[in-house]
């Protein structure tokens, strides 16, 4: 008995396979659970279909009971419970799931992707998720300024974890001047030793005048409180779910006259990255470019769309995704 208690969503499968990241998570119990998975695999879906990938949305998690690690046997067991769905779900790492843990999944299961490097798989997904929100920050730029160069503007990201490491890279590079925040005080001494950086604060970050905020730590960075405070043209992130409440916090960006690019769509890089191992023959690094850099002009079009009906992008974004998935299943239809 190795005391497995998981959970598989499947969303949705028009458009490929279901998609998605296996959580090891200590819920408050089983129905926390439950709505967890079924909401973030619905956020897969749109993720995908706006993506433009061939796969559908899933999500997996495996409950966390106390002082129980994530062990090779609940692994192996996980991964027979896969693989008994045929390939209807492909799992991949996700909230406390790393690389190495989906090579033991790899021992009961086909169905696996974001595999170590060394074994041609995709490896860590973070430095792909990095440069889609570089790609799509240069999008907002252009809509906002005419111009996508990022030279000079003052751009602070929220949590300099994975992925926000990588951003603070790329944006060096482009010679933007850089705000960090971090919890984590490690994090924020690596960071500044490396780069050219100004660490302010945790909490405050959000209300500096800058031109792009980039929340990078954790969901719901975006909400009532603190959208009135927030002092920039743009933000663009990779944090999942950073609406705190998506119709209200939506609208409440719109009003307020700051450009918002949806993050499904802004760290779908991760997902691009992942899907990529998908494919026939050794993993290929310059497909995972040409898909990633196609999320420069989604973008666009969803801020020309949005500047145009004053609807809210997250509105637009997912209308987008839903009409994709909708001419799919009425073309199996026909
Ligand atoms: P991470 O855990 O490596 O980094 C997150 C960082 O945020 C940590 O350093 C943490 O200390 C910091 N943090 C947490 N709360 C904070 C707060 N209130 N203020 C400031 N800093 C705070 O995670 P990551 O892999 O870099 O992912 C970052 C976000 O992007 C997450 O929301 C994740 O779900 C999302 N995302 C990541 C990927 C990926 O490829 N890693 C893909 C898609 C989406």
């Amino acid at each position: 008995m190795t005391g497995l208690q998981t959970i598989i969503g499947i969303h949705d499968t028009t458009l490929g396979p279901a998609v998605g990241g296996l959580r090891f998570y200590e819920y408050v119990d089983e129905r926390a659970a439950l709505k967890d998975v079924l909401r973030l695999s619905r956020g897969m879906t749109y993720k995908a279909a706006i993506a433009g990938l061939d796969v559908g949305g899933g999500k997996a998690v495996i409950i966390k009971k106390k002082g129980v690690e994530l062990t090779e046997a609940l692994l192996r067991k996980y991964g027979s419970f896969v693989e008994r769905l045929a390939g209807h779900y492909v799992t991949a790492a996700d909230y406390n799931t790393n690389v190495d843990h989906m090579v033991h999944i790899a021992k009961s299961t086909r169905h696996v992707i974001s595999l170590p490097t060394e074994l041609g798989g995709s490896g860590d997904p973070s430095g792909n998720t990095a440069y889609g929100v570089y790609i799509s920050m240069k999008a907002a730029a252009k809509k906002t300024w005419g111009t996508d160069s990022l030279t000079g503007k003052k751009i602070g990201i929220e949590g300099v974890g994975k992925v926000g490491y990588f951003l603070t890279q790329l944006l060096s590079q482009e010679k933007a001047a850089l705000y960090i925040t971090d919890l984590c005080p490690d994090r924020l001494r690596e960071v500044s030793r490396n780069y050219k950086v100004e660490v302010v604060l945790p909490g405050s970050l959000h209300s500096l005048p800058l031109d792009i905020y980039a929340p990078c730590a954790l969901g719901a960075s975006l909400n009532a409180e603190t959208i009135p405070s927030l002092n920039c043209a743009i933000v663009v992130g990779a944090a999942n779910n950073q609406l705190a409440h998506q119709e209200r916090d939506g609208a409440l960006l719109l009003k307020q006259g700051v450009v918002y690019v949806p993050d499904f769509l802004v760290n779908a890089g991760g997902l691009i990255n992942a899907v990529t191992e998908l494919e026939e023959g050794p993993f290929n690094k310059n497909l995972v470019r040409q898909r990633t850099d196609k999320l420069y002009n989604i973008c666009l079009h969803v801020l020309d769309e949005a500047a145009k009906t004053a609807r809210s992008t997250q509105e637009i974004a997912q209308g987008l995704a839903v009409e994709r998935i909708q001419s799919m299943k009425n073309a199996l239809l026909r």
